[in-house]
């Protein structure tokens, strides 16, 4: 017995109500409830018959086996599979995982995905036929036709496969899509995208909270029922957050985010939220006209933007994951002719540029507060670490007073409040790093001991 009613939806959250309200009672936002039909069920779900217990129960020396025989299968892009996880050569996806690759529209998810599959079919070539990734891959075009798509995996340069071995199902019902996959049995799914599915058990129209959540849960359902990994495109909003968002981000194993400088030709892919591995791996790309090409030396690649030469230039090294990478962050100090003078990071907090602004001008007696601090990380790079403190208070006084760093020197470390060098994690690593790209010179904890010490031996400081 079921009865026809409207409810109004958070389309942030999912917190649902039965009047409208200006503010969401589950996340606060405003405006963000919309009507929404939905059936509810009177008596509830009830437990099928056909159930068995044994189906949901497991021991714990049958976990252990479970644990052991997963095993990871690879997508045969390196850069690829470091973000999903494993230790190498057990590296890359998990039966039965959904994952979530979300990024502004135009970034690349797309194009990412096609190359993942491309890779994985010819990967069969590749390892001489007794590849476990052997099989067939459906993709969902939600968004495109599969014209379309075979446009662009003909851009790609790998041709050695079986192409019956790629589906295309041109679907946007999730039953139907459910129903065809059981019947092709693909050892992949991709679904472009999640915000285009449907069911008919819902009225709200696609891409609405309760579309989203109720594709997502099904596709889940199947991904676990079926051992199989589903990847599902999400499209990210303006303000940043994946359209029908925290719900799906809670459905889905895993979430992959690929962002970058939509003009430049980086591309970086990290793991937001992932049960089957760490969340700190990225993954570097560059968009090339075929497609995306893995990018193993990413410091190579971002000293090779590095200008060098020009005040305000600072090579720094930073961790990401458990690889060091050298970029080059740019401070641009100028005269302000405003009562609050400007401070602009890209790829850096704007509270770091803060808090070494008053520190460079308490203990080094530099005038920052009469100027606009601009400050960037080259290459599109988001930096969150505190170990580019130092590199970014000397890009900072290098343009401030118009002399550039005249060596080659990497600079690690963070900066306390009192203008001393702070220790920073793994710190050999990072040295090790520098000197294997041909840089000679380390500044850091280990040689000197405040940012006052290093902007006089620089020869930026009186
Ligand atoms: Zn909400």
């Amino acid at each position: 017995m079921t009865k026809k009613s409207s409810i109004y939806v958070c389309q942030n959250c999912g917190w649902s109500s039965l009047r409208w309200l200006g503010q969401c009672q589950g996340c606060n936002s405003w405006n963000t409830l919309v009507e929404e039909m939905s059936e509810v069920s009177k008596t509830g779900k009830e437990i099928k018959s056909s159930e068995k217990i044994s189906d949901f129960t497991i021991s714990l020396s049958q976990v252990d086996a479970l644990k052991s025989s997963k095993t990871r299968f690879s997508t045969f892009i390196d850069e690829f599979d470091r973000v999903l996880g494993g230790e190498k050569p057990n590296r890359g996806m998990v039966n039965g995982a959904v994952m979530l690759i979300g990024g502004e529209p135009g970034i690349g998810k797309s194009t990412l995905l096609t190359q993942v599959v491309v890779s994985m079919l010819a990967s069969k070539e590749k390892k001489g036929g007794n590849n476990i990734n052997s099989g067939k891959i459906a993709y969902i075009c939600g968004e495109e036709n599969p014209a379309q798509i075979a446009l662009r995996i003909n851009r790609l340069k790998e041709n050695n496969y079986d192409q019956d071995n790629l589906i295309f199902i041109s679907s946007t019902n999730v039953d139907s899509i459910a129903k065809a996959i059981k019947k092709i049995k693909p050892i992949v799914v991709v679904v472009d995208s999640i915000q285009t599915l449907t069911t008919f058990d819902l009225t709200g129209s696609a891409g609405s909270v309760g579309q989203v959540r109720e594709c997502a849960e099904r596709l889940t359902t199947l991904a676990k029922n079926l051992n199989i990994p589903i990847f599902l495109v999400g499209h990210v909003t303006k303000e940043g957050i994946i359209s029908g968002p925290k719900v799906l981000e809670h459905i889905v194993d895993s979430v992959l985010e690929l962002s970058g400088d939509r003009t430049g030709d980086l591309r970086i892919l990290r793991a937001v939220k992932n049960r089957f591995g760490a969340t700190d791996e990225v993954g570097v790309f560059r968009m090339r006209d075929f497609g995306f090409e893995s990018v193993s030396n990413p410091s190579e690649l971002f000293l090779e933007y590095a200008d060098g030469g020009v005040p305000g230039s600072a090579t720094v090294c930073v961790m990401e994951g458990t690889r060091p990478l050298l970029i080059e962050i740019q401070g641009l100090v100028v005269g302000s002719q405003l009562a609050m003078p400007r401070r602009v990071g890209r790829g850096i907090k704007l509270s770091r540029i803060q808090v070494l602004a008053a520190v460079l001008q308490k203990h080094c007696k530099l005038p920052l507060s009469n100027n606009d601090i601009f400050a960037s990380v080259v290459g599109g790079f988001d930096v969150k670490e505190p170990a580019l403190d130092l590199g970014l208070a000397v890009a900072m006084t290098s343009s401030l007073v118009n002399k550039t760093i005249k060596e080659k020197i990497v600079f690690i470390g963070e900066i306390g409040l009192l203008g001393e060098i702070r220790s920073v994690s793994l710190l050999d690593r990072r040295i090790k790093e520098a000197r294997r790209l041909g840089f000679k010179k380390v500044i850091s904890k280990k040689s000197h001991s405040s940012i006052n010490q290093v902007l006089k031996e620089l020869g930026l400081l009186k």
